[in-house]
């Protein structure tokens, strides 16, 4: 019998992995990853620079012990450069070696790619996205060298330039300054996390990033990365790169993290034919329009959330339950709780609870005196969301009852 295919050794391969196994121990499971498949939370590679831990050190279980653990076969390091939904095969390549591998049920685990924006200048090549444990290590390691014994790194204060004051960016931020880097975030909008949270929220942890020593420029976009003109280069202590902003700042910098939002990759499902849109479409049991084809993670796009992509832990958790219960013979509809979001701002935590971005509605903050609690109410005065910023983040319990999905 050909073996259930899982391409994606992230969250979303390994969890759906996991809950399989507890349903089904016998049938054949292949994963096939381009990276390591080692495994480890991708969040922490947003807090990982104040926790002082090493990239080594994010991971929790290695790729071996995984598939040993699961019963699966691994392959890693290797590349799906195509799927014939037709034959129900993939098509692989691990260096020089090609592979055509059937499967009887194909589950796409792909995840997303970072969105990038042209920017000009003789090192735009220098501009990072940090989406993987292997991007991290790139970053870490570019900013502080090895040490000399294994897992240890020689601390330096670098100037860091953060593209994008979303999400990612704000998380970064903390991250970054906590640690005792300097931090500069350039976002086109009027303050951090313009399309999340309301104005004042946004505007508080504006104000606790700039506690920390994090400096903000909006209304900008970065324009150009170049390396800093030969003749100021014998400085050594002087910072690599120069960062040109629209509004005609210019910025030293040893690093710039581009943070400005990722897309669901999709180039593998829409070559094989398959239906996508913002992301890979599938309906509510996680199947995509071709026939024992599925998908889930930050790759998909969900009809069980109003053809939304999710792009968090959460729904991950959730979809890979339904989809290992539909893959071991009991077909599972994808219902999504209301899953609010932890964002890991320690210098002002938040929790976050949107609603549908087609819902109508506004924020109302719920006690001017506390500010720290904003409901969002539908016309008819029916709370959609919600966000708790401070101490009032311990109220997101009693909030989430609140709330209607
Ligand atoms: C810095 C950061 C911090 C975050 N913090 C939080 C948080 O605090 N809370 C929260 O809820 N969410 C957070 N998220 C989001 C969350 O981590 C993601 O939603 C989740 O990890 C995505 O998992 P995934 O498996 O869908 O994708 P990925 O982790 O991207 O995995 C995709 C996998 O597919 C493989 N792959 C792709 N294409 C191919 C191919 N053609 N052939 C072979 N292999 C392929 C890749 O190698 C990889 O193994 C954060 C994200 C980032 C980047």
């Amino acid at each position: 019998m050909a073996p259930l295919i899982i391409i994606g050794a992230g969250l979303a391969g390994w969890t759906t992995v996991r809950e399989f196994r507890k349903l089904d121990t016998t049938t054949p499971v292949v994963v096939i990853t381009r990276d390591s498949g080692d495994f480890y939370a991708k969040p922490s590679l947003s807090n990982a620079f104040a926790q002082k831990r090493t990239p080594e050190q994010l991971v929790s279980t290695p790729a071996a012990k995984m598939a040993d653990t699961l019963q699966v076969t691994l392959l890693a390091h290797t590349q799906v450069d195509g799927i014939d939904v037709a034959s129900s095969s993939v098509h692989t390549t691990q260096g020089d070696t090609a592979q055509t591998l059937a499967y009887s049920r194909l589950v796409l685990a792909t995840g997303a790619q970072p969105i990038r924006v042209p920017v000009q200048g003789n090192a735009s090549g220098r501009v990072q996205s940090v989406n993987s444990l292997d991007d991290f290590f790139s970053f870490f390691y570019g900013l502080s060298p090895r040490g000399t014994c294994a897992d240890s790194y020689q601390f330096q204060s670098k100037n860091i330039v953060i593209m994008g004051a979303g999400l990612i960016g704000c998380e970064f931020a903390n991250d970054l300054a906590q640690a005792g880097h300097r931090v500069q975030v350039v976002d086109p909008s009027t303050r951090p996390l313009a399309a999340l949270l309301p104005e004042p929220a946004g505007l508080q942890l504006q104000e606790a990033l700039g506690t920390l020593g994090v400096v903000w420029h909006f209304g900008a976009t970065v324009q150009a990365v170049d390396t800093r003109e030969p003749a100021d280069t014998a400085d050594t202590d002087l910072p690599a790169l120069t960062v040109q902003l629209s509004n005609g700042q210019t910025l030293p910098a040893d690093a710039v993290l581009s943070a400005i939002g990722l897309r669901a990759d999709t180039a593998l499902a829409s070559a094989a034919g398959l239906a996508c849109e913002r992301g890979i479409v599938v309906d509510a049991y996680l199947q995509t329009s071709a026939p024992q084809v599925y998908a889930l993670g930050d790759g998909a796009q969900y009809a069980s959330a109003g053809q939304r992509t999710l792009p968090y832990v959460m729904p991950i958790m959730q979809a890979a339950k339904a989809l290992a219960a539909t893959l071991a013979g009991t077909p599972t509809p994808l219902v999504f709780p209301l899953m609010p979001v932890a964002i890991k701002t320690p210098a002002l935590p938040i929790v976050v609870a949107a609603a549908h971005p087609a819902q109508a509605g506004s924020w109302v903050a719920d006690d001017e005196a506390s500010h720290g609690l904003w409901r969002f109410l539908d016309p008819q005065g029916v709370q959609r969301g919600f966000v708790l910023t401070g101490t009032q983040t311990t109220r997101r319990m009693e909030q989430a009852r609140a709330t209607s999905l």
